[in-house]
């Protein structure tokens, strides 16, 4: 190797380390991450499994399946791991479609969702939210008898609005056996529990029924990339078929095991992250702004007459604008919510 090269090569590498985020920004509030670093207990677990990174992961990731199973409460047959809620709903695409295939999507959706409709080959059929930002379920039914897939997110990305369990049951009736639904609960875990539905009790009796679920948000492991979905036996094997071997980091168990044991500690992170979105609210709608009732970790801003990339520009902060003109902000803690404030006051 040249020296030159060798140059460049400890660059690049220096650059590689500077490049990484930092754990603690209380400016970073546009993509809906977890504003606190990961639990001591959580740290060490993943630093052991680090330790034993020269050798592979189990071959499909049972271990895992096990874990999250006896937490959820379904055979472990029934669960499904992927490289983050993301993964899982590319594995199941890919199990469940052919190209060409109709996705139903309810728009604005989670940015993820059109990447992996066109990494498909699917067309998708897009039905817009109301004023509320809340889903169209009678249309997305409607819409799912010629579609392959149909994606309902509670709460919902963007807004973080919630379907009422009534509505979801109805819509689950009305749509055909044949169609997949995809039921995203990544944000559930901020939900409080008379909002939540008895997901478990729904795969049991919606065959068709895929729920999706993730440690990037409550549990604060969006950079390990752990998602899992959960369906009846007979669907979750159909796409077990598409399970990646060795695709679950060897961090993955260890790091789920260590969740599930600083359970409280993540709640109090948690109760922390649900105040900060209701003081947000709160103070947004004392300065006369108006945005969704969210039950998620961020607030949806409509378009309102305020350009909103106008307002926020040069203060720093990092936040999701929206081509229809709305806006999205993380809650993260005091320090973020003031910067915002600040912005919206000036
Ligand atoms: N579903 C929804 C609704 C999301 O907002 C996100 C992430 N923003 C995901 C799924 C995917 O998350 P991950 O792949 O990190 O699990």
């Amino acid at each position: 190797m040249s020296i030159l090269s060798q140059v460049r090569e400890l660059d690049l590498r220096t650059d590689t380390l500077a490049a990484l985020p930092a754990a603690v920004n209380p400016m970073a509030l546009a993509l809906n991450e977890n504003p606190f670093p990961p639990l001591p207990a959580v740290r060490s677990a993943v630093s052991q499994a680090v330790g034993v990174a020269n050798r592979y992961p189990e071959f499909l990731p049972e271990r895992l399946r096990s874990l999250i199973g006896a937490r959820i409460g379904v055979l472990d047959e029934q669960v499904v791991l992927g490289a983050g809620a993301t993964g899982v709903v590319s594995q199941a695409l890919h199990a469940m479609t052919h190209p060409g295939d109709r996705i139903v999507l309810s728009t604005p959706t989670f940015d993820g969702y059109p990447i992996l409709t066109r990494m498909a080959r699917l067309t998708s059929v897009q039905v817009p939210l109301d004023e509320y930002g809340h889903h169209d379920l009678d249309a997305m039914a409607d819409a799912a008898t010629d579609a392959k897939v149909v994606v309902l997110c509670r709460p919902h990305n963007p807004t973080g609005t919630l379907e009422s369990a009534a509505d979801v049951e109805r819509f689950l009736r009305h749509v055909p056996r044949e169609t997949m639904v995809l039921l995203d609960e990544a944000y559930i875990e901020f939900v409080t529990p008379e909002h939540r539905l008895d997901s478990a009790q729904l795969v049991a009796r919606f065959p068709n029924l895929v729920v999706l679920r993730t440690f990037s948000k409550a549990y604060g492991l969006a950079g390990l990339r752990i998602g899992y979905g959960f369906a009846s036996p007979e669907l979750a094997e159909e796409l077990s078929r598409m399970q990646l071997p060795f695709g679950m980091s060897i961090t993955s168990a260890v790091a789920v095991a260590a969740c599930y044991e600083a359970e409280d500690q993540l709640a109090q992170r948690i109760r922390f992250i649900t105040d900060e979105r209701r003081h947000l609210r709160r103070r947004l709608q004392a300065m006369g702004i108006v945005s969704t009732d969210s039950h998620a970790n961020f607030v949806y801003l409509p378009q309102q007459g305020r350009p909103w990339r106008e307002v926020f520009r040069d203060t720093g902060l990092q936040l999701r604008y929206f081509d229809n003109g709305a806006l999205r902000i993380t809650a993260a803690g005091r320090a973020s919510t003031q910067a915002v404030l600040a912005a919206l006051a000036r």
